[in-house]
């Protein structure tokens, strides 16, 4: 069916539909998979409609040459309750850019236009290697505490947050993993360094990540983020309507009960979980204290099998060697470990890991995410330098970004998600190639998120 801009609420879902419009893609691209269908052409790119319904989300099966005039699309109509209400898959051009049956302006429905920043270098007339890379749409940072989560004394205050959706739309990060941070209120910084003063009170943490797990999801509503609860999710992510996967950094909420683990999976919509942080707790050891467990516990393994039941990815950042090997053992799907750096010789604290530590993960199929430190990566072309050596490693297939944003204390050459065409730009530098870049910057992460998912 021939589907207009007044009359947009008719197609049903699932419709074979028509659709003409003006195509709008991240950094004014001139070919993409995941782009906006706009009702009128847009006074420059970048300018987004901010009502939902104002714009249709395209995406298609291989590249659509896309122009500054309108085209005609055919494909598969979907309406969603998050992010953008329309979407058009598995799209196909059926008349070309320039093509100019939309003439009407005036259509309500757009709502204002809201001006943001394009990615740099999008006036060039031919896409750049860093558009292409960042018109695929599919960037996930794998480990963020974007929005300002990581503190407790914040949380509990209600202190403002800091944009989210902003940041990413600019730099065209389709989607963060949004880390609670479960022992926030049990760990100080001292000489420097993050360590536990006290044993929580029982009931305490499990009180706590209700609160915190409940911050997100108001953070969520209050920036229109769509929540990536599902590998149709994931397949359908985007760089105009930014997802988040909601993640838990230590698994200190469960306070040692396994039914726990579902609740949240179902209150929450957790989906990633890291099993220990800086707090020796019920699951296993960490890098920056002294072992008390040998590595994971049985509960730990517990919690693991319980995720690749239910449908959560399990990362062992924080995790020492022994607790990575018996979760490697334990395991059933692909590992995460989301925020890290390759060394040759960590110190006996450090969160940095060996080429041994990395090949476990790898050999599940995971990822492993390279964290911005500007204490160990001084520019981005040095962190790039730095994934490039990891690939070495694992290979290109295992490697991807955990920038930690907002949870870091030290200084980071990641400071937002608008850096994302910079790191595109230091990757391509460097020697990686378009796809391999694509892949780095969350394609292997969709990977292992859609193995991790029950369905
Ligand atoms: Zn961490
Ligand atoms: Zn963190």
């Amino acid at each position: 069916m021939r589907v207009t801009w007044t009359n947009l609420t008719m197609a049903p879902e699932g419709a074979e539909v028509e659709l003409a419009g003006y195509p709008m893609a991240a950094g004014g691209a001139r070919q993409a998979r995941h782009f906006l269908l706009l009702p009128e052409a847009s006074c420059c790119p970048g300018h987004a409609p901010r009502d939902p319904s104002g714009a249709v989300e395209i995406t298609a099966g291989q590249s659509i040459t896309l122009g500054n005039g309108a085209m005609r699309l055919r494909g598969t109509w979907r309406v969603c309750l998050d992010g953008w209400r329309y979407q058009l898959h598995d799209a196909q051009p059926i008349d070309p850019p320039g093509w100019r049956a939309v003439t009407r302006r005036g259509l309500l429905a757009a709502g204002p236009l809201m001006c943001l920043a394009a990615p740099e270098g999008s006036a060039a007339a031919e896409p750049t290697r860093v558009q292409a890379v960042i018109a695929a749409g599919s960037a996930v940072d794998i480990h963020s505490h974007a929005g300002g989560i990581a503190n407790a004394l914040r949380i509990r205050a209600g202190s403002g947050y800091s944009a989210i959706t902003a940041p990413m739309r600019r730099g065209g990060m389709a989607a963060i993993c949004l880390a609670m941070v479960s022992d926030s209120p049990t760990h100080h910084v001292v000489d420097g360094r993050i360590r536990p003063y006290r044993t929580p009170d029982a009931g305490e943490l499990y009180a706590y990540g209700t609160l915190a797990f409940g911050r997100i999801r108001a953070l969520v509503e209050n920036e229109s983020l769509r929540i990536i609860a599902r590998a149709a999710d994931m397949r359908a992510i985007s760089h105009a309507a930014p997802g988040v996967i909601i993640a838990a950094e230590g698994a200190d909420f469960l306070e040692g009960r396994i039914d726990r683990l579902a609740e949240a999976y179902d209150r929450w919509t957790l989906r990633h979980l890291q099993l220990t942080h800086y707090r020796v707790n019920e699951l296993g050891d960490i890098q920056t204290e002294p072992p008390e467990h040998r590595g994971l516990t049985d509960f730990g393994a517990e919690v693991i099998r319980a995720c690749n039941r239910i449908g959560i990815v399990v990362d062992v950042a924080h995790g020492t060697l022994d607790l990575v090997k018996r979760a490697a053992a334990v395991t059933t799907k692909p590992l995460v470990l989301s925020h890290t750096s390759l060394s040759n010789r960590p110190g006996p604290t450090s969160r940095q890991i060996t080429a041994e530590h990395a090949k476990i993960v790898a050999g599940t199929g995971g990822v492993i995410g390279v964290w911005p430190l500007a204490s160990v990566y001084p520019t981005l072309p040095a962190m790039a330098v730095g994934i490039a050596r990891l690939a070495d490693v694992v290979g290109v297939e295992h490697v991807g970004l955990g920038s930690d944003l907002r949870g870091l204390l030290g200084g980071t050459v990641f400071a937002d998600d608008d850096a994302l065409p910079d790191l595109a730009e230091a990757l391509l530098q460097t020697g990686f190639n378009e796809p391999d870049t694509v892949k780095i910057l969350g394609g292997n992460y969709a990977r292992v998120f859609n193995a991790s998912m029950a369905e």
